[in-house]
């Protein structure tokens, strides 16, 4: 379970990026946060991920404090959350299969192991005949995919999802929030759906939170919050 109680984000200079956020993400559950540009989504990732410390309150994630772990527990809470990108930031020097196995390195995972885990993530992916191709020899979606089977290498808990399908055409959309319905299905895990797009909301989310001006307006089940938007 995810849990952020009365989160505010105050930059230097002043602005309040962030305004006394609760929000409570229950384990399996894809959540969709929608705003506009400048609502404060990215502010509200980098605290997520411990990137960027909140100025107050909490984020716990499966009862860890991000604020007040440190070391092998604060390691361990972050690598719980896996990281997909609008832009999937894959190194082009690198194979697919290269770019998935590539934080299995960082993080000292024998060869062996690395190769069974990759072997695994392309399955799960769909994108086993790709796997020595490069990036841009790669479809958008194809691309997004391994940035998905990165993400999930460490078996994070979470998948935090920066505007997942903001850079592909619609059909492709479709099929990339399939593979991530399908994932959560399949592995149990929880997703985080952060977009500009309501459409993307209704397509694949459970729950969503309007953020508005760094604010959660409102927070609810699918069918419950969209009915007036
Ligand atoms: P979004 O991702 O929804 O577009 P952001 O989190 O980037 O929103 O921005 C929220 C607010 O915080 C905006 O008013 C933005 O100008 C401000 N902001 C974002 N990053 C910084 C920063 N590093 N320093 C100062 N202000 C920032
Ligand atoms: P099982 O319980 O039969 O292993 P699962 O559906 O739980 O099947 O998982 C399928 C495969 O995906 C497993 O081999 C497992 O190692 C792997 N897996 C489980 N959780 C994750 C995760 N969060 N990210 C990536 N792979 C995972």
């Amino acid at each position: 379970m995810i849990e952020l109680t009365d989160v505010s984000k105050v930059y230097p200079g002043g602005v309040t990026a962030l305004d006394s956020v609760n929000l409570t993400i229950p384990d399996g559950e894809i959540h969709g946060i929608v705003g506009r540009s400048g609502a404060g989504k990215s502010t509200l990732i980098r605290c997520l991920t411990g990137l960027d410390p909140a100025t107050s309150g909490s984020i716990s994630v499966d009862g860890v404090d991000l604020g007040q772990a440190r070391g092998g527990a604060l390691m361990k809470a972050r690598r719980s959350i896996g990281m997909v990108f609008q832009h999937h930031n894959l190194l082009d020097s690198r194979t697919a299969e290269k770019n998935i196995s590539h934080p299995l390195e960082i993080a000292g995972v024998p060869a062996k192991e690395r190769k069974r885990r990759v072997e695994e993530l392309l399955e799960l992916v769909g994108l086993t005949d790709r796997r020595r191709n490069h990036p841009s020899q790669l479809s958008g979606g194809q691309r997004q995919r391994v940035g998905i089977a990165r993400a999930l290498a460490a078996e994070p808990r979470v998948l935090l999802c920066d505007e997942p399908t903001s850079a592909l055409d619609s059909g492709t959309t479709r099929q990339i929030l399939e593979l991530i319905r399908r994932l959560r299905d399949r592995l149990g895990i929880t997703v985080i759906i952060i977009t500009h797009e309501m459409s993307v909301v209704r397509e694949i989310c459970d729950s969503v939170s309007l953020l508005s001006e760094g604010r959660i307006e409102r927070s609810g089940a699918l069918l419950d919050v969209i009915q007036d938007t």
